[in-house]
């Protein structure tokens, strides 16, 4: 049976990329041996390391001034080396999840953090409006989507101050400008590549002003020196990458990714919406991520849960479970699933709603 796989990450990715890694782990641009056992300083691997930043820069429109770089330790690792690079005596975070506090917990040991608005209270059902963002932080810091909650910031935000934003699990789902940013990061296992490398866009001239010993590995400068080759990169995961940017660029690039990933959420919310068994945890509109769709049984309905988790598991789909924080479902439709598999899951709410209604 054809299996439609929800996962949150690591998640779908594209067959190409898939059929093209697994290529060159058997054999790697005429070398003769596998992208595995090859030095990531033979002109092979550069060739790749060079091919991976310039589709970053190419498909986000990267304006000069910024560099992008490739490294190891999960975007979690970020959440430590944001405030050693940039953190002098206060910095701004926006609350909106488990990453997020993740990232504040991190800062907090630099100094002074101010949390300026949280969406706690709600289990981070909403993002929060109507907070100001404090003139004399070093920087602001925000999570453009909150993959356990089904929340989405989808727009760029002005900024007094620089911004930051972990953007794991939506880079490449719409375009950003990314001028109005001064590090963009996130790990590459929800809509890029496999687990193993992070990506950050740094701005220039945002480094170099923390009077801190920064650990070699954890300043950015050391990678963008050394073109993510200070040490050894992850080398499968940025091959990966590199094959999902290609595959992106020909289908149409980011514009089109956002066009289908507004129509594959749309289909899903509509039918969360209509069918009465279940409810969205989001309410509004304009905060429902359109990368990870969560959902729970509408109340009265809730011994169904169990009952509909292995309905949908037998009719192929996967990893549909909610994160155990939320409960309920989580549908996470990244760019490389197809509108099919979504249409799959809106058959199976309608069917089962016909049979338990
Ligand atoms: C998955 C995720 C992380 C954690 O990423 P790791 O690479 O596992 O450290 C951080 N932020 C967001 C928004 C995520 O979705």
């Amino acid at each position: 049976m054809k299996k439609h796989n929800f996962y949150a990450g690591p998640s779908i990715l594209p067959e190409y990329t898939i059929e093209k890694t697994a290529e060159a782990v058997r054999e790697f641009a005429g070398t003769g041996l596998s992208v595995m056992e090859v030095s990531h300083r033979s002109k092979e691997f550069v060739a790749v390391m060079d091919e991976a930043q310039q589709l970053f820069k190419d498909l986000l429109n990267i304006p000069d001034g910024y560099s992008v770089i490739f490294v190891g330790g999960g975007a979690s690792t970020q959440f430590a080396m944001v405030p050693f690079n940039l953190f002098k005596k206060k910095a701004a975070y926006l609350n909106t999840g488990a990453w997020s506090k993740k990232a504040i917990k991190e800062a907090q040991s630099f100094g002074e953090v101010d949390v300026v608005a949280s969406s706690e209270d709600k289990l981070f059902n909403y993002i929060p409006k109507n907070y100001s963002i404090p003139e004399d932080a070093d920087y602001f810091h925000i999570t453009t989507n909150n993959t356990i909650y089904g929340t989405e910031i989808k727009y760029d935000m002005d900024s007094p101050v620089p911004l930051v934003a972990d953007m794991s699990s939506d880079i490449f789902s719409r375009p950003v400008d990314i001028s109005k940013y001064a590090i963009i990061y996130g790990g590459a296992q929800k809509n890029l590549a496999p687990a193993g490398v992070t990506f950050a866009i740094v701005k220039n001239d945002i480094l170099g002003k923390a009077e801190r010993y920064i650990p070699t590995m954890l300043n950015y400068q050391t990678h963008i020196d050394k073109g993510s080759m200070f040490n050894t990169p992850p080398v499968l995961s940025v091959f990966a990458a590199v094959q999902t940017l290609n595959w992106l660029k020909d289908n149409g690039g980011i514009p089109e990714m956002q066009k289908t990933n507004i129509h594959k959420a749309g289909l899903l919310y509509d039918e969360i919406d209509r069918n009465s068994l279940f409810r969205s945890t989001v309410e509004s509109d304009e905060d429902r991520s359109l990368m990870n769709i969560c959902f729970v049984m509408k109340d009265g309905f809730q011994e169904l849960e169990k009952p509909f988790f292995d309905f949908a598991s037998s009719n192929g789909m996967i990893g549909i479970k909610g994160h155990r924080s939320v409960g309920g479902f989580r549908a996470s439709t990244y760019n490389a699933l197809p509108v099919e598999s979504v249409q799959a899951l809106v058959k199976t709410m309608q069917e089962f709603e016909k049979s338990n209604a």
